[in-house]
């Protein structure tokens, strides 16, 4: 069996502002777009020998929009943003770690404290 080559298969919008990406392997990735801005890994957003993140993630204004998403060869996708920036090349492999669903960021369980329904 061939190994399967992590990447994006089918791309469209769950929500305004959602951005829902389904992988080679099945998984459907959720995004909301204003997250992924805040963590753009381009130089001039985050440090390249920290990784700590220079953009003020309350800068980012509240209904930024992608404008446009390119593939960057095989391994990467470019977001241009309604901001204006343009210089983050998001790979794959980030991608997939940054996925916002459910299986990938647990909320905290939250026990429901005396809600019996019986
Ligand atoms: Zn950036
Ligand atoms: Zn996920």
């Amino acid at each position: 069996m061939a190994t399967t080559v992590l990447e994006p298969k089918d791309m469209d919008w769950i929500d305004k502002g959602v951005l829902g990406i389904e992988w080679t392997d099945g998984h459907k990735g959720v995004y909301p777009v204003r997250y992924l801005r805040q963590h753009c890994p381009c130089a001039a957003c985050t440090d390249e020998w920290t990784g700590q993140l220079r953009v003020n993630a309350d800068e980012v204004p509240l209904l930024i929009m992608v404008k446009d998403v390119e593939p960057v060869g095989r391994y990467a996708l470019r977001f241009t943003w309604s901001d204006g920036h343009d210089t983050g090349i998001y790979s794959f492999n980030f991608l997939r770690r940054m996925c916002q669903c459910d299986i990938c960021q647990p909320v905290k369980p939250e026990q429901p404290k005396s809600r019996r329904l019986l």
